[in-house]
This record gives C-alpha cells, structure tokens and sequence, in this order.
C-alpha cells in the first residue's frame, strides 16, 4: 500500500521524465533527509536564501544564486527585477506597470507556453524576427523603444541570433537578458556558456536535471539583479522601523508571494545540486538500465520499430516508438491511460505516430512493465 492508495489516486508509470504534471523526479535519500534537518529547526528565510544562494553561487559557478519555486517563478521574478530594479516603490507596483518600461523581446522561433512566466509578473511579449529566422537589426529597431529585457531561450534551430549576439546589442542600450534554462542546466558547463555569453539572469529548474524538490528552481547571475529578486519575493511583513535597510521604506508583499520556497526546498535543492556534482549523471544509470529492459522486450516485437537517441535537452539517452502496423498513436495513448496502472509516454513526436520514453522517472521493474503495457495494448488495438 503506497500513501496514494486510501485518497483513490492510482500510481502511474512516469515515462516522460522530469514532467511537472506527473510529479517531476523521485529524491534521492540525501536529498529528502536535508530537508528533514531543513524542517527542524527555525531560520529566516532571508538569512538561508543568502547563505543558500552564496554556496550555490560557489558551487555552480554563477556570480549570485537565489532559490525559487521554480524555474517559472524564476522567469517571473527575473522579469519584475528587470521592471523595477532595487526601487521598493516601484517593486509596490507591480504587476501595475503604467509609467515602468514592461517590454520584453524575444526572437518568435524561441517563443514557448512557458513565455507566460514573463507576463504574470506584468511584462508584455513582443516577438522579434519570423519563425526560423531573426535579423540583427531587427532586434536593434526594436530595442529603440523603452524596453525591460530580453527573453531567450536555448535549443533552437534556424538563423536566429546567438546569445552572445542578443546580448551584445542589448548591453549598447543598457537592456539585461534572461534565458530560460530550464532545460539545458544542467550540464554545469552549459551554465558557463550562458554566463560567458553575457546572459544576466538565468532561470533553471530544481525538479529537472538536478534531481532536487519538484518545486524548486534556481535565478542566477549578476549579483545586483539577483540580490532584488527578494523584494518581489520574501514575506514582507517587516515595520518600516525596524526593517534592515530602515530608513527605507520596505514595499509590501510582492508578486511573488505566493511562489514561496520552504527552507526545506532551498536546503533540498543545495543537498541536490551538491549530489549532482559529486557524481553527474550518476543517478540517471537506474532507470537507463530499465530503458534498455523495455528496449529488448520492444524490438523482439514485430509491430513496433524502436530507434535509440538521446534527449535534445536533457541528454538522457530516450527510445523512440513507432508503431508499425500504424495503429494510431492517440489511441496507443488513450489504452496505455486506462491501464490498471496507468503508463505515461512522451508525445512531442506524436504528429509522425511516435511516442517516447524518458528514463528518467523510471523506476525498478518499470522497464518490463512499461514494455508488456505497450503489447497488451497493441493486441487490443490489432
Ligand atoms: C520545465 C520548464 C520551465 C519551468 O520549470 P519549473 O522548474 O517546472 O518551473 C520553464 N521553461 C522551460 C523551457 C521548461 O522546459
């Protein structure tokens, strides 16, 4: 009996990997008695997001770290400092934005749903270039009007314009540039470049390739940015007195109140990306040797083709499926989501009958089972 069991919620197979919806990753032992001694004791949370951030700062390599809930509330709160800078009035402002510079850029073949992260904190989008193509001069013609930021995401294909190239033109008229790096950091040596780049703030996830708490994330980059995030984001129940920086007035609450990290979220994830650095990768090995399980099982059978290859992003090594007799690929879904327990695939290639599966989440006897549920399937379908 698992803790799901008596609320009437089925465990399901997680083959998509570090999938919000799905829970996100299993924490390792260290990870979760961290935490443990996080819960223990009292600290202010201004205090261990300073001393957390310092450490993570070392660890990584980043001029300044602050932890989030997320590499969204990252993006957002990246956003507000762009908007509002160190001002606690204009922090008081937010998401209201008449009178504050709210434009952000970001080249249209980078855009992704998870560009709403940017308007929440009150930033408006306006897309640069065409689909798989951006000009340097068009983003120069739109920095010509008052601009917060610039947004770029990593991973991409076409002629669009690199990092060092958007941050180069946004720096000649002062303009800082948030990546959303939610998906290539880690590697470590991916943050570097990012940083070498010129990046100002970087917005990374805890849940995903660290291995850390599901709800949490990271802002890194330039220490003056970073050291604003907490206005927008701490408790603010301070008397203008007594606040530290008194006889500046704090702001109130801001929008990010309510992306708040427990200390136990910013002691796991220190407790992760330490445990990730120690060994990278290592923690993958379990459930690649359950993806190769599920891979002999699947290639014995006729009416599917398998095909190897590794995670654009994440660089876990993934397998393909494709189903010969061309059953049709939302019908494989709709079976394996009725399963007893429930089998969860990757569909991002679902347009050419294809669906994938991410080691990641995996977890002992899940390779077989994954494997057998997608045959049980097919013979119902055939
Ligand atoms: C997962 C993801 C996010 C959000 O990360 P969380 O840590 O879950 O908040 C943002 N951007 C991209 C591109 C992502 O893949």
């Amino acid at each position: 009996m698992n803790v799901y069991d008596d609320l009437g919620v089925t465990e399901v197979i997680n083959g998509v990997g570090p999938a919000t919806r799905l829970g996100g990753l299993p924490m390792a032992p260290e990870v979760w008695e961290a935490m443990q001694r996080a819960t223990a004791s009292p600290v202010h949370l201004a205090d261990l997001q300073r001393g957390a951030g310092a450490e993570l700062a070392r660890l990584l390599g980043a001029p300044a770290a602050y932890v989030t809930s997320g590499a969204f509330a990252a993006l957002t709160l990246a956003a507000a400092v762009c908007m509002t800078s160190a001002e606690p009035a204009a922090v008081d402002r937010l998401p209201r934005t008449g009178g504050i510079p709210h434009r952000f850029l970001v080249q249209r073949a980078q855009r992704d749903p998870y560009d709403r992260a940017i308007e929440v904190a009150g930033g408006r989008l306006r897309d640069v270039g065409y689909p798989g193509t951006t000009h340097p001069g068009e983003l120069e013609a739109a920095l010509a009007r008052p601009t917060a930021g610039v947004l770029y995401r990593p991973g991409y294909r076409g002629n669009l314009l690199a990092l060092a190239e958007v941050c180069e033109i946004a720096h000649r008229v002062g303009v800082p540039v948030i990546v959303d790096a939610a998906l290539v950091v880690p590697p470590v040596t991916a943050l570097r470049e990012l940083l070498d780049a010129g990046a100002d703030l970087i917005a990374v996830s805890g849940g995903k390739g660290f291995r850390g708490p599901q709800s949490s994330g990271l802002l890194l980059g330039r220490v003056e940015l970073v050291e604003a995030v907490a206005l927008h984001h701490q408790d603010m129940d301070e008397r203008a007195t007594t606040w530290h920086r008194a006889p500046l007035s704090p702001p109130r609450h801001g929008i990010g109140r309510g992306m708040k990290t427990g200390r136990e979220q910013i002691v796991g994830l220190l407790a992760a990306v330490r445990r990730y650095l120690s060994d990278p990768g290592a923690d993958d090995a379990a459930g690649v040797a359950e993806l190769d399980i599920a891979a002999a099982l699947l290639a014995a059978d006729p009416r599917v083709a398998i095909e190897r290859s590794a995670d654009p992003h994440l660089g876990v090594p993934v397998i393909a499926v494709t189903f010969i007799e061309e059953a049709d690929v939302d019908e494989v879904v709709r079976g394996l989501l009725a399963l007893p327990v429930p089998v969860h695939l990757g569909q991002d290639r679902a347009d050419t009958g294809t669906l994938v599966i991410n080691p990641m989440a995996l977890k002992p006897g899940h390779g077989r089972a994954l494997a057998t549920s997608i045959l049980t399937v097919l013979d119902r379908l055939t």
